[in-house]
Order: C-alpha cells, then sequence, then structure tokens
C-alpha cells in the first residue's frame, strides 16, 4: 500500500532526525534537512525508500570499487558467520581467513612490506601506524623522534590521532585538542600552484618544502612523513608524476619513515591495485581500508616494512606484550569478505576494467574543461575531480554564501547521480570499478545537467 510506504518513510525520516548523529553533518542542519535514506543497491545503482534510482559516481564513499550486490561475497559471508563469526588474534589465537588476507596482502603490496596489522577502517589504520612508528623509534633508541609531517590539504581520519596529521579545517573547527607532534607543508596542487604548469617545479618545492620543515623541527626529533599519493577528501588533488618517488628518495636522506596512506588509492582506484606500485615506492608504513573489503563490511590495515618489524621485535621483551591492538583487528568474517574482493578484482576481472574504463574517464573529464565554470579536471584510474571556478582567467572561487557545494550535491541528486561536492566547489568522482562504458557516459550527461542548472 503507498500510502502505507509513505507513512512509514515520514516515520523512518522522523527518527533519523531525532535520534541519529550522522557523519561529518551539522546537527542543526540535518534536523532541518533530514537525509536521504538508501534501501538497495545493484551494480553501480543505488534506490532509495521512495523507489528512486540514482547512479552512484561515488563507490558509496570510495570505497564499494566492487559495486553493489556481489553475490559471491554475501555467500562467503554468510558461510563464515555460520562457521565462525569471531575469534580473537590476543593471546595467541587466530583464524584461517586472517592469516590467508594477510599473506595475501603481503604477495600484492611493494615487496618488503611483510607484515600486517587488521584495524576497523582507515582512521584506526592511521592510528596504528603512528603508535608503531613511535614504538620502532623507540625500540632503536632514537627516543626523541616523534614529530610528524603531513600535507596542507590531507586527510587522514577523525579519530584524535589520524585527525591530527588531517589537515582540513571542518576536522579541527571546536575539536582543538593540543597537536604539538604534527606539522604540515604545502599540499603539491598543481592547478594553485604558482609554477603547476611545471611538474618538476612542483615536485622540488615539496622536496624543498619537507627538507625545510624536518631543518625547523630538527632532524633528530622527526619520526615521518605522511602523505596520500593522491589527496582524496581535500579535493582530489594529484600529484605530478614522480612526486611520490622523489619523496621517497627525500625520506631516506633526511632518515624519516615514510607512511604513505592509500586508504582511498589503494586497490584499483587509480589503477593498479596500489597508487605506489606506479611510482615503484615502497613505503615503510602503508594503511589501508576502504577497498580492501569495498564496504561489505570494516576493515582496515596497517602494512609495515621487514625492517621496521624486526627491529620492534628484537627490542621488545619475548614476555612482554607490545600494547596495541582491537578487539576486531583480523575480524574472520571480515578477513573472508576481502579475500573474496581480492579475487574479483583480479580473477573477476575488475581491476582491469577499472584500467580500461578508466580511459573513458579521463576523455570525459577533459571535455568538460571546456565548460564555462569548469577551471581543472584532474584524475587517475577511476578517481577525479573537476574544480569549479568563478572566473577561469583569476582561477576565482564562490563566495561561501553562495554554498555552491550545496547546491550541487542538491541538484546532481535531483538529476539522479551522486557526486561528492566538495565546500572548495570541486566535484569529486569515484566510480566502481565494475561500471561499463554507457553508465560512464550517463554519470557526466547527469553532471554536466547539474552544472548547466548551476550556471
Ligand atoms: N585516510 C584516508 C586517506 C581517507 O580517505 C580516510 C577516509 O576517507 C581515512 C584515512 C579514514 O578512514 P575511515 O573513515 O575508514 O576511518
Amino acid at each position: 500500500d503507498p500510502r502505507f510506504a509513505r507513512s512509514h518513510n515520514q516515520a523512518l525520516l522522523e527518527l533519523d532526525r531525532r535520534h541519529l548523529i550522522h557523519p561529518v553533518t551539522s546537527f542543526r542542519g540535518h534536523e532541518r534537512h533530514g537525509a536521504r535514506i538508501l534501501e538497495s543497491g545493484e551494480g553501480m545503482w543505488l534506490t532509495d525508500i521512495d523507489g528512486r534510482r540514482v547512479i552512484d559516481a561515488f563507490a558509496g564513499l570510495w570505497c564499494v570499487n566492487v559495486g553493489y550486490g556481489q553475490e559471491s561475497i554475501v555467500e562467503v559471508a554468510a558461510e563464515q558467520m555460520r562457521r565462525l563469526p569471531y575469534a580473537t588474534g590476543y593471546f595467541h589465537f587466530g583464524s584461517e581467513p586472517a592469516i590467508r588476507l594477510a599473506h595475501e596482502l603481503t604477495q600484492l603490496a611493494p615487496e618488503g612490506l611483510g607484515h600486517v596489522f587488521f584495524t576497523l577502517g582507515g582512521s584506526d589504520a592511521v592510528d596504528s601506524a603512528v603508535r608503531y612508528i613511535v614504538h620502532y623509534f623507540n625500540a632503536i633508541g632514537k627516543p626523541e623522534k616523534k614529530q610528524f609531517i603531513a600535507l596542507d590539504w590531507g586527510y587522514h581520519g577523525s579519530s584524535s590521532t589520524g585527525a591530527g596529521l588531517t589537515a582540513l579545517a571542518n576536522f579541527h573547527r571546536g575539536f582543538d585538542l593540543p597537536r604539538p607532534w604534527q606539522h604540515h607543508i604545502a599540499s603539491p596542487y598543481p592547478y594553485r600552484h604558482p609554477e603547476g604548469h611545471d611538474d618538476a617545479a612542483v615536485i622540488a618545492s615539496s622536496v624543498a618544502a619537507l627538507k625545510a620543515k624536518v631543518e625547523e623541527i630538527g632532524a633528530d626529533k622527526v619520526a615521518a612523513f605522511c602523505c596520500e599519493p593522491i589527496q582524496g577528501s581535500g579535493g582530489v588533488i594529484v600529484p605530478p608524476k614522480g612526486w611520490l618517488k622523489a619523496l621517497r628518495t627525500a625520506c631516506d636522506e633526511l632518515g624519516i619513515l615514510m607512511l604513505v596512506d592509500e586508504v582511498i588509492t589503494g586497490f584499483g582506484r587509480t589503477g593498479p591495485m596500489f597508487a605506489c606500485e606506479a611510482e615503484g615506492v615502497t613505503p615503510d608504513f602503508m594503511t589501508l581500508a576502504k577497498g580492501l573489503t569495498s564496504g561489505y563490511a570494516p576493515m582496515g590495515a596497517v602494512m609495515m616494512a621487514n625492517h621496521v618489524y624486526d627491529a620492534i621485535a628484537d627490542a621488545a621483551p619475548e614476555a612482554l606484550p607490545i600494547g596495541h591492538g582491537f578487539t576486531y583487528s583480523g575480524h574472520p568474517v571480515s578477513a573472508a569478505i576481502a579475500l573474496e574482493v581480492l579475487r574479483l578484482y583480479q580473477e573477476g576481472g575488475l581491476l582491469s576494467n577499472g584500467e580500461r574504463v578508466g580511459i573513458r574517464f579521463a576523455q570525459h573529464l577533459e571535455r568538460l574543461r571546456a565548460h564555462p565554470l569548469v577551471g581543472d579536471t584532474r584524475g587517475r584510474g577511476l578517481l577525479g575531480a573537476i574544480e569549479l571556478v568563478s572566473n577561469k582567467g583569476t582561477k576565482a572561487g564562490f563566495s561561501a554564501d553562495l554554498d555552491v557545494g550545496g547546491r550541487l550535491s542538491a541538484l546532481t541528486w535531483e538529476k539522479g547521480v551522486i557526486v561528492r561536492c566538495f565546500g572548495n566547489a570541486v566535484i569529486g568522482f569515484a566510480p566502481a570499478l565494475c561500471c561499463n562504458d554507457s553508465e560512464m557516459d550517463m554519470i557526466f550527461e547527469r553532471v554536466e545537467g547539474a552544472l548547466d542548472a548551476l550556471l
């Protein structure tokens, strides 16, 4: 009965307004506007409680890389829940899915990252990496090395530790815990860089900024440099090719560790399994989440270089535990799901489909450069963005009271496509790797329609 459905949906919206605190959402704004409540998904498509179908060009929150409705994942999860829904990794216990997943990740990651610690998502993966880095420098007798350097526009989660490395204002307004151990340098943001047309200059300025910051703090005090290979939540900022490699070399010269946060860029999002791979870089720590389970269950991971692992292992007395862990580290259901997701990327052909359709994605982005509102487009693989400006010549943005992000978010939803609209008038795209050509064309047709409506 449609009348019953309508009143049921109204009740749901009302309960949501009253009780549920949504992530990164204004409390009063949510009470006023309510949520768009989603009910089901299939491939690239989502259906809300009113039966409205939209194409999801953002893979949920850049995580559902395999697309919705993958039955084989459901089967694997149900089977694992039936057999053993939970096993701790504490006290020398373990479970087969977690062990097999750790092994598989070490086979896929850059050589030398031979050890894996599982978390529940990306924020606690970053936290765990930070704690292990601190532990490592204590282990090797350099306890004064406790300062961390990250990038402006970086996002590394919103737990107390990772949020500190995050450099986005929204995550610090009203959450001003002192962060004396965290420092930031300029982002390699070609569109907003004075020499952005010159890749070598952008790379050189990042290397120089890192060296200057380390000198300012004192080389004997800096533990690590932390970055995303492509900055996601900052507005899909794509550094020039060779940037990550140059920063790896600089970290080595400076005697600091490199933590590469591949929470978004991992698992085929930028083409290869990991973005590090394309640059031939092996970080000392790599953080993963999102595409690891493709959002079918929560899970993140920290990959640790062998030399770090060995140093910690050799220094810690065998009779004492290394005090870091979570109840759900290596959760067997999440691990079983991740193993099936990894199979879909490889044997299921999703990684290669992603690379193939990524070419069409790049062509659409390129074409949009001609649009009167578009100042810049950028991307790699199936991760991309368009940056809107009010004046292409001066690259001026829009005043905050115009709420371009909010209007675009409403307009794209009206047109039947989900993208991410960032405050700095950037539209982010991260379609699932299962996207086909006509779905890709449809995404851009609908986004263009929204842009025209904004004019
Ligand atoms: N690191 C990066 C690069 C991210 O993009 C995110 C989330 O978007 C995180 C960490 C935090 O992950 P989570 O939201 O799973 O805690």
